[in-house]
């Protein structure tokens, strides 16, 4: 079995809860518990503020969302053409934030290990960031 899905989205934080709402819906093919499709929602939405946040600052730019499904395995993936990261090493570490002042706690990417079973970021400065998730 094998489906996939692609959304874009301008980087408005309103559209954040969209996007989770659409990976959840498009994950329950997959008859997730609650537990689950929760972690997924969360999930999504720690890497679509971040590129709302962080990857355009608060700019418009598009958010693309893609979700494939195969052999019981859910693949998300968060794609910006933002600023980057410049040590992804270093942004992944709990509480590590660029952004204090506005009190963020630094544990986006901490959440997103916790709640799915693998996180990759590949970023390059000046070009984007994309986060790869599977559950
Ligand atoms: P929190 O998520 O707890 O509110 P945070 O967003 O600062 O705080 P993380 O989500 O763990 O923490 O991200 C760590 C750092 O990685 C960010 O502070 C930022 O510097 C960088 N970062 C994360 N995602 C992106 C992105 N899409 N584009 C550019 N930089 C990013
Ligand atoms: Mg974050």
């Amino acid at each position: 079995f094998e489906n996939s899905m692609k959304l874009e989205i301008i980087s408005l934080s309103q559209n954040e809860a969209f996007a989770r709402t659409v990976v959840a819906a498009f994950a329950s093919q997959l008859d997730p518990t609650l537990d689950e499709i929760s972690d997924v929602k969360t999930a999504v939405s720690e890497a679509v503020t971040n590129s709302i946040i962080h990857g355009y600052e608060n700019t418009q730019g598009i958010i693309t969302v893609k979700a494939d499904i195969k052999d019981n395995l859910l693949t998300v993936e968060v794609i910006d053409n933002g600023k980057g990261i410049e040590d992804i090493e270093a942004a992944r570490q709990p509480l590590y934030t660029s952004k204090p002042e506005l009190e963020r706690s630094g544990m986006g990417f901490t959440v997103m290990e916790t709640f799915m079973d693998s996180v990759d970021v590949i970023s390059e400065l000046g070009k984007g960031t994309r986060v790869l998730m599977t559950k």
